[in-house]
């Protein structure tokens, strides 16, 4: 019974207008339905290149280089506006990842671009944290552009 009192406490609170109501954006999926949380619990199948306990990687479904990997912080986020919910652990180990999976594909020396699109203007469309890492051919000189890739 004690542990309505809060809830009822902060429901009557709510409906008073007296707590403020974060909106979740109409964009932003919640995690049981989040394509990205459904690979990471296993209900989705991925092409995964790397695991450990806050970092899943594994290749983009529509791979834009020779190789275009995803690396996604195992907690749901939806994007890098939201960075700080993620743990000081966890941050480090997706930077580290994008490293440790461009060295596997042996992409390190030669040269790799990290990319990652937050929100509308960027043309996010997964709202899941994550991580392009592209390469192993020679990438456009200027990709931060609002112009079409130019037809070979
Ligand atoms: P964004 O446009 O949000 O920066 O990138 C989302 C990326 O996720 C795209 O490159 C898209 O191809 C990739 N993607 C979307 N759905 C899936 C999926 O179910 N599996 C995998 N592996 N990649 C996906
Ligand atoms: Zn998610």
């Amino acid at each position: 019974m004690r542990g309505f009192v809060p809830v009822l406490l902060g429901l009557a609170l709510a409906s008073q207008g007296l707590v403020a109501q974060v909106p979740t954006p109409a964009s932003t999926p919640k995690p049981a339905a989040c394509i990205f949380c459904r690979i990471v619990a296993g209900q989705a199948p991925s092409k995964k290149v790397y695991e450990d306990s806050h970092v899943l990687a594994f290749w983009d479904i529509q791979p834009r280089a020779k190789v275009h990997l995803l690396v996604i912080p195992k907690q749901h986020v939806a994007s890098l506006k939201e960075l700080d919910d993620l743990s000081v652990e966890a941050r480090a180990a997706l930077l580290s990842a994008c490293v440790k999976v461009a060295k596997d594909q042996g992409i390190l020396d030669k040269g790799f671009r990290v990319i990652t699109n937050a929100g509308k203007d960027a043309n996010q469309s997964v709202f899941h944290l994550h991580f392009h890492v592209v390469g192993g051919e020679q990438l456009r000189e200027d990709a931060i552009t609002k112009d079409p890739a130019p037809q070979p």
